[in-house]
């Protein structure tokens, strides 16, 4: 479906690609030039004639299939809008997850979970939906592991936007140390990813050897996915437990907001990827509107570069320069402590002076709130 109607796009976009005045030499499509684009739309009300001509199509929920347009749709808007690359064909097993949108009951009970078109599945229930909640949607994924059902829930409440309060601090994220925290705390990397590097290589050249597409073959990939898959899980597990830590002792919690493309190039990118800053930060604002933590993001300009007692600039440290030592003040400490304080002072000034201007908490901390305001 996925690729059919991609290919729908696609040629429909060749057809148009020479002049009307002119023919390219080399090729050309032919679709008549009053035949609108195909988007999404045209795309959903030819389904039901698609369905006409091929039986096949009937076994799968028909909300299934209209999820699958508007996963194309979706591609071709980021796209055009967020510079993100040509949506491309899907290959055996790179489609790895199909939403049913829309529920009239619930579809689970402890030890099963019914969908349409599918039946009643057994499920292992990890934990038991809470009172109020029904289920809007269920996405199912296929992981190395095994099949899993997403359940989104939705409940009718309203919950206030965390207010500014307590006690502040400030995190400062890095390669030498995973963070380090305003107080003078450092949390240590954990090198998920380049300890098991080793262990990946061994498989890969595993597999180098043995005959592509032939059960060992298979067999090997399996156990790479796995490993991935392992690795994923040990880093997200690193991450939650250490945005709850730092929740444990805070009201307001200021992180910078990085440049996170910049930093994936060059000589260190195994090791911000390894990191992971990028999905810390999103579990981190999760966790904190959890736990009712006040979190915001600042201009990340120079806070190596400035000491937080006096506000002087110090200059530009090398990498290799572990201590803040300020020739203005004499004030001497942690390089990484030094930044996570003056992330701490931008943060309060914001909020000293934001508390009219406040984002949205969707948008709060995903876009550059203060850039350039707040030195
Ligand atoms: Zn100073």
């Amino acid at each position: 479906m996925y690729n059919y109607a991609l290919a729908e796009r696609k040629d429909w976009m060749n057809s148009r690609k020479c002049p009307v005045t002119a023919c390219s030499i080399r090729q050309e499509y032919i679709i008549p030039a009053d035949v609108p684009y195909p988007d999404y739309y045209k795309q959903q009300n030819a389904l039901t004639e698609a369905k006409k001509r091929i039986p096949e199509l009937k076994a799968v929920h028909s909300q299934v299939l209209q999820d699958a347009l508007k996963r194309l749709d979706k591609s071709f808007k980021f796209y055009t809008e967020r510079g993100f690359g040509f949506p491309r064909f899907k290959k055996f097993g790179q489609y790895r997850s199909f939403v049913f949108p829309q529920f009239k009951s619930n579809p689970v009970n402890g030890f099963e979970i019914k969908l349409p078109k599918v039946g009643a599945m057994p499920i292992n229930l990890h934990r038991p939906i809470p009172d109020g909640f029904e289920v809007k949607q269920v996405r199912i994924v296929f992981k190395p592991s095994g099949w899993y059902a997403q359940l989104i829930l939705q409940a009718d409440i309203s919950v206030p936007d965390v207010m500014p309060h307590g006690e502040p601090i400030g995190i400062d994220l890095g390669l030498e140390k995973f963070l380090a925290v305003s107080t003078g705390e450092l949390v240590e990397r954990p090198r998920f990813f380049v300890n098991l590097q080793s262990k990946l290589r061994w498989l890969q050249r595993q597999l180098r050897n043995k005959k592509k597409g032939s059960a060992n073959y298979r067999k090997i990939q399996a156990k790479i996915r796995q490993l991935h898959e392992h690795i994923y899980n040990v880093r997200r597990e690193f991450h939650f437990l250490t945005a709850h830590k730092l929740c444990d002792n805070a009201g307001m919690i200021f992180a910078e907001d990085l440049n996170l493309k910049a930093t994936r190039r060059g000589m260190l990118a195994k090791h911000c990827l390894d990191a992971a800053w990028g999905s810390f930060l999103e579990i981190l604002k999760w966790v904190c509107w959890k736990r009712g933590v006040y979190f915001a993001q600042v201009d990340p300009n120079r806070t190596s570069q400035t000491c937080p007692q006096c506000g002087a600039q110090t200059g530009k440290k090398e990498l290799s320069e572990r201590v803040h030592h300020c020739h203005e003040c004499g004030y001497t400490t942690d390089r990484d402590v030094a930044a996570a304080q003056v992330v701490v002072q931008r943060g309060l000034a914001f909020v000293a002076d934001g508390q009219s201007v406040r984002l949205p908490a969707e948008e709060g901390c995903l876009g550059t709130p203060f850039a350039k305001r707040s030195r």
